[in-house]
């Protein structure tokens, strides 16, 4: 016997574990990096087709001439940002 097939390994963007040899996470997509190191570092700066865990960032701050909005939104597991689109709160913006 030989536990080859059911060495798991734990992703390095969601911590979910899953078997050592596949290529990407099942639950997020993530390369793994066992498998293509490359792949896995250039994901973690936003390419590539993850599932990011996104999570709204609000960095506005006031000056003298008012308040300058700063919203995107950063992974909660990595480096990736993406700009804030429309629609994106379409379903959870506080109603009035
Ligand atoms: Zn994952
Ligand atoms: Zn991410």
């Amino acid at each position: 016997m030989t536990d080859a097939n059911t060495a798991t390994t734990l992703c390095w963007h969601c911590s979910e574990p899953y078997p050592i040899g596949d290529e990407s996470c099942p639950a997020c997509n993530a390369t793994n990096g066992n498998v293509n190191p490359e792949q896995a570092q250039a994901e973690a700066k936003g390419a590539g087709n993850v599932d990011h865990e996104w999570k709204f960032q609000d960095d506005s701050f006031d000056h003298a001439f008012g308040t300058e909005r700063v919203h995107y939104f950063a992974c909660a597991h990595c480096e990736a940002t993406r700009p804030v689109e429309a629609g994106d709160f379409d379903d959870n913006w506080p109603e009035d």
